[in-house]
């Protein structure tokens, strides 16, 4: 394993981005030993004024806007308009995390007994292990710490080998905001060196996002030197459905942008289109008609739909997974190939691909394949459609697309997936929603929304009996049925 992380321009793999020393165990140990001593003193400041250090964060995230973006868009092959996207969820997290600062933090719920008071709060857990992945390598971190902060915790963020230098500016931020700076710790390595934090015995919680696989291996790694707290936040199958009646204009759109946008490299690209068979060729025509005038290029230049894909690995995978569709019986509509982009020398293109005849047993329909490919699979109605969404071990997000509001409604009903969009794709999520899929996409806990402070706090429970007698709960006192006067 090399010793030092180096980060490249996904558009211009020769230029080197950022170079970090690769973090060993006693580095990883010393990182979560500085977040927990941080951590005790940070416990004690009230939370409206931990609060008020993420607001700033906010404000400092606006101000350096441009300047982060540029550096999303170099280092994680992001365009221009999506790496602003991902500053821009960090803003918006940060005005919603302040806000619950002033919000509440438990519940007060009635007594059994006279004079006596019941009601939860919520307390840090202590030094929270946040491992991440490289495609929103903004978002994702402030999903994770700025909950964490306002719960009053201490964190080591493992960001991905493929986008250290964005996290690195991330924790600067947090510290000029006011976040004191042995309080948030960052550790950069390959997966020896989340797996080292993983197991620390100052982690009491591990907050991972990333693929279904790594989160069982960290999951698995985190329970047996626990128990500790383990959120997963994993992959998707997202499907798409279009029903005969869909308004097809905003099929045509939403399918790119869902499909295609990050260069289908989102948790919640589409990546499934199950489509009415009566509509399918039209559909699938302008469709496939729109992918191949999409202009793939340098991810700064404005001119630019489609970036590359995070690198050559990246590339075999996805254009093996295209191979192997083909001879299960796939036909390519559009793209089905690797793409050299003459300004972009050595980058990974892979052409916005679209699948017909998919099966919903073949591997394409069933497995994430993180890349520009949607699969088209044709259903004969609605019953049939919402069992095709759901025959996936997967459960993100999905999208229907229909004018029949009594089917859309059923559909939010049946889709078993823990994100449903009606006539929208399947990306495009608010962080003041929870966000989180069901089955093996993660353990049930939500990020963003109310529901994120969750995995970064306990629950404590408290009776305050002001009777001045003993008094027994209804286990203990309560007459046999029958036997009451
Ligand atoms: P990945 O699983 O390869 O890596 C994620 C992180 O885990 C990286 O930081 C990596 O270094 C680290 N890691 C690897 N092995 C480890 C180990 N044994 N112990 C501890 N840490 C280890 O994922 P990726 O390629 O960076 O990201 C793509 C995946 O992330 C896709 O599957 C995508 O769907 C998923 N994702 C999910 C969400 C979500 O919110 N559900 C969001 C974004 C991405």
């Amino acid at each position: 394993m090399p010793n030092e992380v180096v980060s490249v321009n996904p558009a211009h793999p020769a230029e080197v981005v950022a170079r970090y020393p690769v973090a060993s165990t006693v580095d990883v140990d010393a990182a979560v030993t500085g977040a927990s001593l941080a951590q005790r003193a940070w416990a004690e400041v009230p939370i409206p004024a931990r609060a008020e250090v993420i607001a700033r964060v906010g404000d400092l995230l606006a101000e350096r806007k441009a300047e982060i973006s540029t550096l999303v868009s170099r280092e994680a092959g992001k365009v221009l308009a999506e790496a602003a996207g991902d500053v821009q969820e960090a803003i918006d997290m940060a005005a919603f995390v302040a806000g619950q600062g002033r919000g509440p933090f438990g519940e007060t719920v009635p007594c059994e007994m006279p004079d006596k008071l019941a009601f939860t709060t919520r307390h840090p857990v202590g030094v929270v292990a946040m491992i991440t992945p490289w495609n929103f390598p903004i978002a994702i971190p402030s999903w994770k710490t700025l909950p964490a902060l306002l719960a009053g915790n201490g964190m080591v963020l493992k960001p991905s080998e493929h986008a250290p230098a964005c996290c690195a500016a991330y924790a600067g931020v947090l510290r000029e905001a006011g976040v004191p700076a042995e309080l948030v710790q960052v550790v950069h390595g390959f997966a020896e060196a989340g797996a080292a934090l993983t197991v620390h015995p100052g982690v009491r919680a591990v907050s991972f996002t990333g693929s279904v696989p790594t989160g069982r291996v960290v999951a698995a790694a985190a329970m047996e030197h626990g128990p500790k707290l383990v959120s997963l936040e994993l992959g998707g199958k997202n499907a798409m459905v279009v029903l005969a009646d869909a308004d097809l204009d905003l099929v045509v759109d939403g399918a790119l942008f869902g499909a295609f946008g990050t260069s289908g490299q989102r948790c919640t690209s589409t990546s499934r289109l199950i489509v009415h068979r009566a509509i399918r060729d039209e559909l699938v025509a302008r469709v496939a008609a729109r992918a191949e005038k999409l202009v793939l290029g340098d991810p700064t230049d404005p001119a630019t739909d489609v970036g590359p894909v995070i690198d050559e690995r990246a590339l075999s995978r996805i254009d093996a997974m295209v191979r192997a569709a083909v001879d299960e019986g796939a036909r390519p509509a559009a793209g089905g190939r690797i793409v050299q982009v003459d300004s972009c020398d050595g980058a990974a293109f892979y052409a916005p691909t679209i699948l017909t005849d998919v099966r919903r047993d073949h591997r394409v329909a069933r497995e994430e394949v993180f890349g520009p490919v949607l699969a088209v699979i044709d259903v004969d109605g609605f019953d049939d459609a919402i069992d095709v969404v759901n025959d996936t071990e997967y459960g993100l997000s999905a999208a229907i697309y229909t004018r029949d509001v009594n089917l859309a409604m059923r559909a939010t009903q049946r889709i078993d997936t823990g994100i449903v969009y009606v006539n929208a794709p399947t990306i495009g999520a608010e962080i003041q929603l929870p966000f989180g899929g069901t089955k093996h996409t993660g353990n049930g806990y939500r990020e963003a929304g109310r529901r994120g402070l969750e995995q970064f706090s306990e629950t404590k429970t408290v009776y305050v009996d002001y009777s001045g007698r003993l008094q027994r709960a209804q286990i203990d006192n309560r007459p046999p049925i029958g036997s009451e006067p």
